[in-house]
């Protein structure tokens, strides 16, 4: 526990409740009796209903920590509180051409508080991302999440 969790780390879109109301972050590997926790316990919970949606909340504190270190991209300044709105769509380059990969909301507040910045989209991403971060960086002001903006 306490290890650090590399950004590639899986996500996981799936609920495991556990039949005392315990709610893990899963994800789905292959069949119905192989998921895994964010959490990593193993073996997983087998009395665990796996549920297709993240619509639930995640109660399984290891699950909570796990899925809080994965969802802060590398473009998110490491003050701004707020998790990422998804999978990291774009790189960010500033004026000397340093970048940093980053989902659309941290990527846009990152491009917001650049001189100079530019974005692009990288492969994987669907059509229209890096124009909807640059579009939404310019209606942030830099530094965004230092005075409420996540309130
Ligand atoms: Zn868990
Ligand atoms: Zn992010």
């Amino acid at each position: 526990m306490g290890a650090e969790v590399s950004i590639t780390a899986l996500p996981h879109p799936r609920r495991a409740v556990e039949p005392f109301g315990i709610v893990h972050a899963a994800r789905y590997a292959g069949d119905r009796q192989h998921f895994t926790t964010a959490c990593a316990v193993y073996p997983a919970p087998v009395d665990a209903v796996l549920e297709h949606t993240a619509d639930r909340p995640v109660n399984c504190p290891g699950c909570l920590a796990a899925v809080e270190t994965v969802t802060h991209c590398p473009a998110a300044h490491a003050e701004d509180p707020s998790p990422c709105s998804g999978p990291v769509m774009v790189t960010v380059l500033d004026k000397h051409n340093h970048g940093a990969a980053g989902c659309e909301q941290h990527a846009s507040r990152l491009l917001a508080s650049l001189e100079g910045g530019r974005v692009y989209g990288l492969p994987t991403a669907p059509e229209g991302a890096a124009i909807r971060v640059f579009n939404t960086a310019g209606t942030m002001r830099p530094f965004e999440w230092l005075d409420g903006g996540a309130s």
